[in-house]
């Protein structure tokens, strides 16, 4: 387990969103932390307080108000970005619950004892299950328990299995990433892009035609940092020596009323 203070630090821009002592200690909140302007807003239309505003622009980013909220959880389980967790530092006087999107099976029973992960995957501390949230053909939410400390660290767990996964033929692996959907937008994992870079596919625009990785409606803001790392370790260079891929206009979705509205149309 890391003891190191640096496991522990969060970015400024995730603490920038931490509500006020005073709304924290009333109970639980939503601890939004979604920070790419993708076309998404299930979280808006899921939250039945009104405490997610609703957006102008579909490419906006999603804002709390916390006089609203009530850390139901409703938009963590509709949150196609898996990025809304429930933070309940009122638990009790030491602890913090945290209710996370969980999409692994089997799930962990209640009072299990599983490693807490920070957001890089490094284990910071133990926390407990404390209960499993279930919603039809949604997404579950697990809900574990800390010392306080933890609140804005702890974004994810590990089980005894998984490590043992992490071992194969005696020799250790990273994660088990065959199934890891690398492309959310049109459902592409990892193991379909291992059987391209296979057959050669082996840039960004060729998987691009291949397979519409980056075509999808967030533009490649999330697939194409994986790429470049794959791509990257497949071919022995840099990271940086990966070509980015051609990108067109328009590079978000545009309403149809703007673009028949514009000033230079025939
Ligand atoms: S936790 Fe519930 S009340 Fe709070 S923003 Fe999410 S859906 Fe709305
Ligand atoms: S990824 Fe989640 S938090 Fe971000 S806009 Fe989509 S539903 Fe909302």
């Amino acid at each position: 387990m890391g003891n190191s203070e640096d496991l522990l630090v969060v970015d400024e821009k995730v603490l920038n969103r931490v509500p006020s002592e005073e709304r924290r200690a009333k109970g639980p909140y939503a601890m939004i932390e979604c920070f790419q302007h993708i076309p998404c807003n299930p979280c808006t239309k899921a939250c039945h307080f009104g405490a997610i505003r609703p957006m102008k622009d579909i490419n906006e980013l999603p804002k709390v108000d916390y006089d609203k909220c009530t850390g139901c959880g409703l938009c963590a389980a509709h949150c196609s970005g898996l990025a809304i967790f429930i933070i309940n530092e009122a638990f009790s006087d030491t602890q913090t619950e945290i209710l996370m999107p969980y999409e692994y099976l089997p799930r962990p029973e209640k009072g299990a004892v599983v490693d807490g992960v920070n957001r890089d995957g490094e284990t910071v501390t133990k926390a407990v299950v404390q209960e499993i949230r279930l919603f039809p053909d949604k997404t579950a939410l697990l809900g574990v328990v800390v010392d306080d400390r933890f609140a804005q660290v702890v974004r994810g767990i590990r089980l005894p299995f998984m490590e043992k996964d992490r071992i194969r033929d005696g020799e250790p692996e990273d994660v088990r990433i065959d199934e890891s959907i690398v492309c959310r937008c049109e459902d592409i994992d990892m193991d379909t892009l291992t059987r391209l870079m296979d057959e050669n596919h082996l840039s960004l625009n060729d998987l691009k035609l291949e397979a519409r990785f980056t075509m999808g409606p967030c533009q490649g803001k999330t697939c194409t940092a994986l790429l470049v790392q794959q791509l990257s370790r497949r071919l022995h260079i840099p990271p940086e020596q990966i070509t980015g891929p051609r990108y067109r206009q328009p590079l978000k979705p545009v309403p149809i009323g703007e673009l028949a509205g514009y000033p230079g149309r025939q």
